[in-house]
């Protein structure tokens, strides 16, 4: 049998598995009650772990920690988390760093990974149930601002569910593949996303098969939940008591879930009758109020598409369609105003909570080597490197190549008998090392001490297809080496990708000139170390006082430069010492030659042949 590869759709609400049958068909595997969705939801009690919809049950049992939205705690500190812990019932610890949930019952505490791996765990037992055979290959799927560090957490979800987690492409990305888009249709595609609690808009630029996020912007915390609470705030109004007894949880969970029933069924009624007996409520939504009640979400979500536009400097002409994602699409109102924002062709044909886990399933098939007909690749999103001397950026990688990637280049030592280089790794476009993302810093060790300039060591990135970064130090005469796997590189929001990239433009100019400094006082830094060390070396004989005195005020001239800002004026003062010193580097030569000829004897010539 053939093995089949899965595509996941690991999402902050509800998570799905699809595969690709022989006949091309994709499907969405449901479970043994013919359900697909799969709430993200672990609940944590002393009669075990439960997954999806019993897991959500447990909602109000003060006995089971419900955890919920793991999503937002994958891959970042604790510290960066603060936000999201505050949104969450349930308790969140800083385990060396990380969120983790404590489980009472077992006297121990859940990574966000973790709880990933159960869900994903009980996505793959679905589709060995389903499929009558082992499942271990899957593509899994993220939100297109993931950083390294969120994008390595989920490959790490995988690992431990025993998932061999084959790619993690971008959410849009799979959307985009789910509708065919890629193979043979090229253009500039807008992707809205809009889930239970998150929105996410990207601008996807597809090209020879090259899916290239060019922007992204959104909302973590705006989606159906939302307008879940502000049906029931309406409830509030229209009954004080109501609102008196939904200050208990179970009430509360209760009227959640009849706003959530009474705005999907406003998605192909116009009327619908909301009745709670017990609290003697009664009331009909219509359509027309539920469109003003949301009205500011659509606002809200409109406001991130413009900025996504400006960012990429596009405008809604150059947009050639418009794909619709996650559930609260469905709802009239979006699909209207997303239209007339666009005013472009509508892709939501494909059930916008399937599209995302059907797109992972055509990756997954073109992974498991079935289909040769398509070629996905993905890019760096930012430039990647490492600092150099004077603090400068020296980048590996430039912004935009396909991965996966390899660059190596040859770096050396700036200091006499330096043993240890500390590699700094960077991401972003700016030149100097201070102004990119610090990803991460390591040392090699154990150099053999040499002359400034002696040693070779090799510095190497790797990124692989899911844009995990491994970066290889390598001192080539011992074989030493020294390597970082980057992972938890924390705090790289959406926003901050789009941030950096405009930094680096607004920055330009003042960017180059202060390369250019620091590269002319590095330049100018070497030849002041050569030229002391000549000067203390070579005799009186060979070299006149006038010389020396001409060599030492130029020296001073080149220093006073190295104070100032000026990098052309350093430059400038470094070549005029070094024409001043090259002289004297031609009498040293001459001197340590003679000196060699003295102490030794020239071998015979026979002895030359042996
Ligand atoms: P996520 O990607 O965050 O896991 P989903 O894409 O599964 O989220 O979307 C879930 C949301 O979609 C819920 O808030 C749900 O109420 C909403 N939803 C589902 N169907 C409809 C509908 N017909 N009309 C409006 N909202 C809907
Ligand atoms: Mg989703």
């Amino acid at each position: 049998m053939k093995k089949i590869v899965v595509g996941i759709d690991l999402g902050t609400t509800h998570s799905l598995v699809a595969y690709r049958r022989e006949d091309g068909h994709v499907e969405v595997i449901p479970d043994r009650d013919g359900r697909v969705l799969l709430p993200s939801v672990v609940a944590l009690s002393k009669d075990g772990v439960r997954v999806g919809w019993s897991a959500r049950e447990r909602i109000n049992d003060p006995e089971t920690t419900v955890i919920y939205a793991a999503k937002r705690l994958m891959g970042r500190s604790f510290e960066e988390t603060e936000n999201d812990r505050s949104h969450v019932s349930y308790p969140v610890v800083d385990w060396n760093g990380s969120p983790a949930i404590p489980d009472p019952s077992r006297n121990r505490a859940l990574t966000p990974p973790e709880v990933g791996a159960l869900i994903l765990k009980e996505l793959r037992t679905r589709a060995e149930e389903a499929l009558g055979q082992s499942v271990s290959d899957a593509v899994v799927t993220v939100p297109a601002y993931f950083n390294d560090g969120q994008r390595q957490a989920t490959k790490d979800a995988g690992t431990l569910a025993g998932l061999n987690v084959l790619r993690i492409i971008n959410e849009p990305t799979a959307a985009a593949l789910a509708y065919g888009l890629g193979s043979g249709k090229d253009g500039l595609f807008a992707v809205f996303d809009l889930g239970g609690g998150t929105f996410d808009f990207s601008l996807l630029d597809i090209r020879k098969g090259i899916f290239e996020v060019r922007a992204t912007n959104g909302d973590t915390h705006l989606g159906g939940e939302d307008f879940d609470r502000a049906i029931t705030e309406e409830w509030f109004r229209i009954s004080p008591k109501l609102a008196s007894l939904a200050k208990r949880p179970e009430v509360r969970d209760l009227l959640r879930k009849e706003a959530e029933r009474a705005k999907i069924a406003l998605s192909s009624k116009t009327k619908v009758e909301v009745a709670l007996p017990a609290a003697g409520f009664r009331s009909t939504l219509t359509r027309d109020r539920l469109n003003e009640l949301v009205a500011p979400f659509v606002e809200r979500t409109l406001a991130c598409v413009r900025n996504a536009l400006s960012d990429s400097g596009s405008t809604t002409g150059d947009v050639d369609g418009v794909i619709l994602v996650g559930g609260s699409t469905r709802f009239p109102r979006f699909k209207e105003a997303v239209g007339t924002f666009f005013g472009k062709p509508l892709f939501d044909t494909v059930d916008p909570d399937l599209v995302v886990a059907e797109g992972a399933a055509v990756q997954a098939d073109i992974l498991s080597g079935r289909r040769k007909d398509l070629l996905l690749l993905d890019v760096t999103p930012l430039s990647l490197g490492i600092e150099t001397i004077g603090g400068v950026t020296s980048t590996l990688i430039p912004r935009n190549t396909t991965v996966p990637a390899q660059a190596k280049e040859l770096f050396t030592t700036y200091v006499d008998g330096q043993t240890n280089v500390d590699i700094h790794v960077l991401q972003g476009e700016r030149e100097m090392a201070k102004d990119n993302r610090s990803l991460a810093r390591f040392t090699l060790a154990g150099i053999p001490p040499l002359p400034a300039g002696t040693p070779r060591i090799e510095v190497t990135f790797q990124i692989d297809a899911n844009g995990i970064l491994e970066v290889t130090a390598r001192e080539q005469t011992t074989g030493k080496t020294s390597n970082v796997v980057i992972h938890p590189s924390y705090g790289l929001g959406k926003e901050d990708v789009r941030d950096l990239l405009k930094e680096a433009f607004a920055h330009v100019q003042e960017d180059f000139a202060t390369r250019l400094l620091a590269d002319a006082r590095t330049e100018a830094q070497t030849v002041l170390n050569a030229t002391l060390r000549a000067l203390g070396r070579v005799k009186e004989d060979i070299l006149p006082e006038t010389d020396r005195t001409a060599i030492l005020h130029q020296v001073d001239l080149m220093k006073a430069a190295m104070e100032g800002t000026d990098g052309r004026k350093v430059r400038d003062e470094t070549q005029a010492l070094d024409k001043l010193t090259q002289p004297l580097a031609e009498r040293l030569m001459n001197q340590s030659i003679s000196n060699a000829l003295a102490g030794m004897a020239l071998p015979k010539e026979d002895d030359t042949n042996a």
